[in-house]
């Protein structure tokens, strides 16, 4: 059975992130429950990393594919265009409940991608609405925002689309402060990048639509965080010389941060937010872009023109949509965001433990994501060395995926206390 499914996979498919020519075949998965998957032989592996950040209550929790079922049963797909639906609507006012009062207009797709590509087309369309032509979008350097052309456009430094560097467009690029426990060059930091935005809009701005921001944490940029003091005063300056603000919560929203989403570390609310990943628990693909009245009023009037030209088949998705809200039912019933302290807790003892006894560095944490450095220069993106690293962890039955030197956990918030102390005490083994 294992060797049929992996003969076949090796013939028919092309997995992402995969070069074949020197790739482990891959784990046939059989199963998965809470925090664990189960491959084909009945090896266990702990998901370490909510299987790319999107699990949070567990994998196949009873609460949630109930409702899955349930809706399948009453209406699986309608298009969204002159239709609507109650798990849409409801989805949608209860998401407006848990953000700032601004943003109140949900406008559905379905994955972290096409969410920033809805806030990009947006933003711009914003200002051409007004008869301002701006087109140009500021980032932080080392930023992702998706794999799509406009995402490609802000997250050009991230290092993965050299092929297309060429034709995607311009954007403007400033530093991201990035902080760990005992850097004492921070506020250095903080204020030369504040004046790089600063420049930067101040020559530009009649260009510039708006900028995006993934807030607080670098996810793919290699687990980087920044403070949330200067993330509200670059955001306060910004939205001062009127730069439309995205803030890109694919990976940081639904509790990772310890808060349900990242702007509730800050005073300054974004213009635009992006959500998708663990929106639904990680169970169907669905992501929202969720915009203020200010910018949706700029698209109704009588002039089609203006009108938004965009829409994605599986827009509002039945289905996915009664996930989304089962999920946010548990958030309340299991006390989810408690149980992040709590990991955030072990988090930082264990960390500040494997510092000791490991050569690490640049520890990081917040809410259920902890991340640091292996001092080890040869650990670069993609190499055997990461590759060898990654195996060895998953011999010990964990589910990481450094990012070259960075290793990160960021553990579905069902996960027993006592399984992440000894997924710590098995990374102690690997790194020493
Ligand atoms: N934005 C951020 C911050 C992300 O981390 C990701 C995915 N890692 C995306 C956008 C793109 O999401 P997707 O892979 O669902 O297209």
């Amino acid at each position: 059975m294992k060797k049929e499914i992996l003969s076949k996979d090796r013939k028919f498919l092309w997995h992402p992130f995969t070069q074949f020519k020197n790739s482990s075949p891959p784990i046939v998965v059989k199963s998965a429950r809470n925090e664990k998957i189960i491959d084909i032989d009945g090896n266990e592996y702990v998901d370490l990393i909510s299987s790319w950040w999107v699990n949070t209550h567990g994998h196949c929790r009873n609460e949630i594919i109930n409702e899955i079922a349930s809706q399948a049963k009453i209406i699986e797909q309608v298009l969204f265009a002159g239709f609507t639906h109650q798990p849409a609507v409801d989805l949608a006012e209860r998401l407006v409940n848990l953000l700032p009062s601004n943003l109140n207009k949900v406008f559905y797709s379905d994955n972290g991608s096409t969410s920033v590509e809805i806030a990009m087309k947006v933003a711009i369309q914003y200002w051409y609405n007004k008869g301002i032509k701006k087109s140009k979008f500021l980032a932080f350097k080392g930023g992702y925002h998706g794999d799509t052309f406009g995402a490609m456009s802000v997250g050009l430094t991230s290092g993965f689309y050299e092929p297309f560097k060429e034709i995607v467009n311009d954007s403007y690029f400033f530093d991201f402060p990035d902080d760990w426990f005992g850097n004492n060059q921070i506020d250095v930091l903080e204020r030369k990048s504040i004046h790089q935005a600063e420049k930067i809009i101040n020559d530009n701005k009649n260009e510039i639509a708006a900028v995006i921001i993934e807030p607080l944490i670098q996810g793919a940029g290699g687990m980087k965080m920044c403070r949330p003091n200067y993330l509200d005063k670059i955001v306060k300056f910004f939205k001062k010389s009127g730069i439309i603000v995205i803030f890109d919560e694919v990976m940081t929203g639904f509790g990772r941060t310890g808060k349900m989403f990242a702007l509730d570390y800050l005073s300054e609310a974004p213009d635009i937010l992006c959500l998708a990943k663990s929106l639904t628990a990680g169970y169907i693909p669905l992501a929202a872009t969720v915009f203020s009245e200010n910018i949706f009023n700029e698209f109704v009037c009588s002039d089609f023109k203006k009108t938004f030209l965009h829409g994605h088949t599986f827009t509002a998705n039945p289905i996915a949509c009664s996930a989304a809200i089962a999920s946010l039912k548990l958030f309340s019933q299991d006390r989810t965001l408690k149980k992040i302290n709590r990991i955030e807790t072990l988090h930082k003892k264990w960390l500040n433990a494997l510092s000791n006894t490991t050569k690490i560095s640049k520890i990081r944490t917040l809410g259920s994501i902890a991340a640091f450095d292996i001092n080890n220069n040869d650990l670069e993106y993609g190499s055997e060395k990461v590759e060898n690293l990654k195996k060895r962890f998953l011999e010990k039955g964990l589910l990481l995926r450094p990012i070259g030197k960075t290793v990160y956990l960021m553990p579905p918030y069902c996960i027993d206390e006592d399984l992440l102390e000894d997924c710590y005490k098995k990374i102690e083994e690997v790194l020493e």
